[in-house]
C-alpha cells in the first residue's frame, strides 16, 4: 500500500516546458516577460484591475497592510481559527490583532463578533476564506463601510471560490493569494496581491521593490523604506502554465470533495460529521475537504490523526486557535474556534489521488463514526 499524501501539486509537461523556456531565455531584456504576463493574466482571471506577484502570500499581505498604512496603535480584526501567516504581518507592522470567534458552519469570521470587536482603534478586518469556504462578505462589507474600516481578503485558500461570477479576493480593497506547493495552483513558493485600487497598487508595487518608484530615472534610489517581496520570472512561467490549467485543477478538487461527500453520506446524514458548506449561488473551491466530528461522537482530532498514521495516510490538523499560540493571549471567549479544532481534520486531496485512495481515507472516518 502506498502512502497517501495530503497535498501534492499537479505538474505536467506544459509546466516543465514553460520553466525550461523561462530559465533558458528569460534574462536580459526578457527578464520580466513571464512576470508581467502572469500578473495581467491572474488579475484578468480574477476580475481585478491589478496583480502584483510576490514571493509568498505572507509577503503580499504584509505589503497590502503596509500600503494601507496599518501600523502601531491600530487594531486588526481576524478570525481566531487561522494559520499564523495571516496574522504575522499585522504584528510585524506593530499593529494589534484582535482574534474573534468563527461560525460553526463556515469556520470563518462570525460577523456579530466582528461588529462587537470594533473599537475606535480598529483599522482593518482580514477576511480569510478558510479551506475554500467563503466568509459572509455582505455582512463584513456592511460593517467595514459603517465603521470606516479596510476590508482585506486573504484568499490564499479560496482561489476559484465565487459568489456567482465574483471571485473571492476581488471584493475587498485588496486580496492576497498563495502559490505554495500545497495550494490549488503552485509556483513552488509565491503569491499574488490583487486590487482594483490604482493608488494602493502603486504604493504596494513601490514597497515590494525596496521603495523604488517605477519609472524613477535615478538608479538605486529608494523613495521609501520598503521590502523585497518579488517573484522571479521563472516562478511566473510556472504560474502561467498552472493558471492555464486552473479550470481543470479546480474541477478535480471539486470532484475529490464530491467523492468524499458521497462516501461519507451516511454519517453526514446522521449528523455525526459536517463538511465544507456550499451555500446556494456560490462555488466552493474545496481546497481542503474537511471533516468536523459532532461533539456527541467523542472523536477527537488526535484520535483521527493517529488512525490515519496507522493506515499510512497523511492527516492534516485543522488549524489550532491562533490566540493560544506564540505569545498571544488565549481567547477563552472563542468557543467555536477552540471546540472545533479539537475534533476536525483536513482530508488528503491531491489531484492525482485515486478513488481507491479516497475509499481508504473514508474508511477510517466511517470506522470512527461507527465507534470502531
Ligand atoms: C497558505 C496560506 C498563507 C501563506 O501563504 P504563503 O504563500 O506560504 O506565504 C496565508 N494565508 C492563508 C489563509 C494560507 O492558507
Amino acid at each position: 500500500m502506498q502512502r497517501i499524501l495530503y497535498a501534492k501539486p499537479s505538474i505536467t509537461d506544459a509546466e516543465v516546458r514553460a520553466v525550461h523556456q523561462a530559465v533558458s531565455t528569460g534574462w536580459g531584456p526578457d527578464c520580466y516577460a513571464d512576470l508581467v504576463r502572469f500578473e495581467a493574466e491572474f488579475a484578468a482571471y480574477l476580475g481585478a484591475r491589478h496583480g502584483l506577484a510576490t514571493s509568498s502570500a505572507t509577503g503580499a499581505l504584509h505589503l497590502a497592510l503596509a500600503a494601507l498604512g496599518v501600523g502601531p496603535g491600530d487594531e486588526v480584526i481576524i478570525a481566531d481559527t487561522n494559520w499564523i501567516a495571516s496574522v504575522a504581518p499585522v504584528c510585524h507592522l506593530g499593529a494589534t490583532p484582535v482574534f474573534v470567534d468563527i461560525l460553526p458552519d463556515t469556520w470563518c469570521l462570525d460577523p456579530d463578533r466582528v461588529e462587537a470587536a470594533v473599537t475606535p482603534r480598529t483599522r482593518a478586518i482580514i477576511a480569510v476564506h478558510l479551506y475554500g469556504n467563503l466568509c459572509d462578505m455582505d455582512r463584513l462589507e456592511d460593517i467595514a463601510r459603517r465603521h470606516g474600516l479596510w476590508l482585506v481578503e486573504d484568499a490564499a485558500e479560496a482561489l476559484g471560490s465565487c459568489w456567482g461570477t465574483v471571485h473571492a479576493g476581488a471584493r475587498g480593497i485588496v486580496g492576497v493569494f498563495s502559490f505554495h506547493g500545497t495550494k490549488v495552483m503552485t509556483t513552488g513558493e509565491g503569491g499574488m496581491l490583487v486590487t482594483s485600487d490604482a493608488d494602493l497598487y502603486a504604493r504596494a508595487s513601490m514597497l515590494a521593490n525596496h521603495g523604488r518608484q517605477p519609472g524613477d530615472a535615478r538608479q538605486f534610489w529608494a523613495s521609501a523604506l520598503g521590502f523585497k517581496y518579488k517573484m522571479s520570472n521563472i516562478q511566473a512561467a510556472l504560474g502561467r502554465a498552472q493558471l492555464a490549467r486552473l479550470p481543470e485543477l479546480l474541477r478535480r478538487k471539486r470532484e475529490i470533495f464530491k467523492t468524499y461527500a458521497r462516501l461519507l453520506a451516511a454519517p453526514r446524514g446522521a449528523g455525526l460529521i459536517t463538511m465544507n458548506p456550499e451555500p446556494a449561488g456560490t462555488t466552493n473551491s474545496y481546497w481542503m475537504p474537511t471533516v468536523v466530528f459532532a461533539p456527541e461522537t467523542g472523536v477527537t482530532q488526535a484520535a483521527v490523526l493517529e488512525r490515519f498514521a496507522r493506515a499510512d495516510i497523511d492527516g492534516r490538523s485543522f488549524f489550532h486557535p491562533l490566540s493560544g499560540q506564540a505569545d498571544f493571549t488565549p481567547g477563552h471567549g472563542n468557543a467555536n474556534s477552540y471546540s472545533i479544532a479539537g475534533r476536525a481534520v483536513n482530508l488528503p486531496s491531491y489531484h492525482d489521488m485515486t478513488d481507491a485512495d479516497m475509499g481508504r481515507v473514508a474508511g477510517v472516518i466511517l470506522d470512527l463514526c461507527a465507534g470502531d
